[in-house]
């Protein structure tokens, strides 16, 4: 019997992936297991973000190989599609698979005759129907990226942006809402969507189509372009009442132009700052996060002056901030003037500071409001603006709630880890004091 173990790097893209792997194998009769020294097969689906990444990846599976010399290691994803040569090459791995074909996968960890029970089902191998890892369900509707950002080696892995037709997001979706109250649509590139298809679709089209065929579910935008979210998308939010999420996560990068030119960004800092002003007006209360590159090559004092202005300007909840990282194989790798990396721990640090500080002032500003919380645990829910709510009063993992926040949980601040990710706000509500609507 093959029983595997799975372990994602990465985006929600990602996870997304290794859930379409893992039914591919289930289909086949192949079992999942949560300990490596339990499980026949590792199944490592890698990410490429840094140089980093690609060097975690390999670490493991060091360690794989040296605790569990039984254990056969297929290696798929993002990392292993540019380096699949040097994958191969390591005597611990069994098999390659350059990029995310979850058949592709099926196929190298075991011999079709070894894996019994085939389901057959045409929809087996193309709709996920539950996401095992988590109370929310994911939903990539499209893949790869047409940009050409000088530090990504992201869109190298996963080559153009290609969407997924609406009807298999539908029929995806119909299946996940069996499982889980909110679907997050993942992707690449998601304010793409639809360019490539016939016809004039678009992510607001989608959108519109998936709260019609597929109700008491909320979705959730994952990371998006700020001037690639048209005003057809910010009405559909406001409109939703809460089943479109009023949470963005928008990738700043930097808030100095000649930065963001040398990040080979098609947006200006200003073209940047007007749509996040407008849409913010339209949207309350409104998550909002960005992810933040500090200590790109070049980056001077003013560069950095000139983005921490504009986080102190907008109304983020949440910030995500990164030192630069060479990535080799792109462009910014060969760019001159590296910040040394003290200057970029200092600049990180003063950022991260701010994104805590106006988390905790937008959580606190939400005291005393409705929300629609999407059970987690039982005892967690996470609110449509991205806060976290320690609920009391009961509640079923994976039902929608329309509730009253009452006062902090935890302080933020000593919450706040020392990774880019900053940690969410966290409230309270009881789920006995259910509220009729949302305001
Ligand atoms: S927009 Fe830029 S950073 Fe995002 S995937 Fe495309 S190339 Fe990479």
């Amino acid at each position: 019997m093959t029983s595997v173990w799975y372990h994602t790097f990465g985006c929600k893209a990602n996870q997304y992936d290794t859930e379409r792997m893992r039914q591919e194998l289930e289909s086949r009769g192949a079992s999942t297991s949560d300990d490596p020294s339990a499980a026949t097969v590792a199944v490592l689906n890698t990410c490429t973000v840094t140089d980093q990444a690609d060097l975690s990846a390999r670490r493991l599976i060091r360690k794989l190989g040296r605790r569990h010399p039984d254990l056969r290691i297929v290696v798929a994803g993002c990392s292993s599609a540019l380096r699949s040569e040097e994958y191969r090459a390591m005597q611990e791995v069994a098999g390659v698979v350059a990029g995310q074909d979850p058949v592709a996968v099926a196929a190298e960890v075991a011999p079709e005759a070894a894996m019994a029970g085939r389901d057959d089902e045409p929809i087996g191998g193309t709709l996920l129907r539950a996401n095992r890892r988590g109370s929310r369900g994911w939903m990539k509707i499209q893949d790869g990226c047409d940009r050409k950002c000088s530090f990504c080696a992201t869109r190298l892995a996963r080559g153009a942006s290609r969407s997924r037709p609406i009807g298999d997001l539908e029929a995806e979706a119909l299946l996940l809402s069996r499982q889980h109250s909110e679907i997050v649509l993942t992707g690449i590139h998601i304010g793409h969507y639809g360019l490539d298809l016939p016809g004039a679709e678009s992510l607001a089209h989608l959108c519109r189509r998936l709260l019609e065929t597929v109700p008491a579910v909320r979705f959730r935008f994952g990371s998006i372009e700020a001037t690639e979210i048209d005003d057809e998308l910010v009405e559909l939010i406001v409109s939703s009442d809460g089943l479109l999420a009023p949470h963005l996560h928008v990738p700043l990068q930097s808030g100095s132009d000649p930065v963001l030119r040398r990040m080979r960004r098609w947006h200006t800092r200003e073209q940047y700052r007007q749509r996040v002003l407008e849409i913010a007006e339209r949207v309350q209360p409104l998550g909002l996060g960005a992810d933040i590159i500090v200590g790109f090559p070049g980056e001077s004092e003013s560069d950095h002056a000139l983005t921490r202005d504009l986080v102190e300007e907008l109304p983020y909840t949440y910030l995500h901030v990164f030192p630069f990282s060479v990535r080799q194989g792109t462009r910014a790798a060969q760019l001159p003037d590296p910040v040394p990396a003290a200057v970029a721990a200092e600049r990180s640090r003063e950022l991260r500071e701010l994104g805590v500080s106006k988390g905790s002032a937008h959580a606190a500003r939400r005291v005393g409001g409705q929300a629609l919380v999407a059970v987690e645990t039982g005892t967690t829910g996470l609110t449509g603006d991205y806060l976290r709510v320690r609920l009391s009063g009961g509640g079923e993992s994976g039902t929608l709630h329309r509730v009253r926040l009452a006062g902090a949980a935890v302080d933020l601040r000593a919450a706040a880890g020392a990774t880019g990710r900053a940690a969410l706000p966290v409230l309270r509500a009881s789920l006995a004091q259910e509220q009729p609507s949302v305001a």
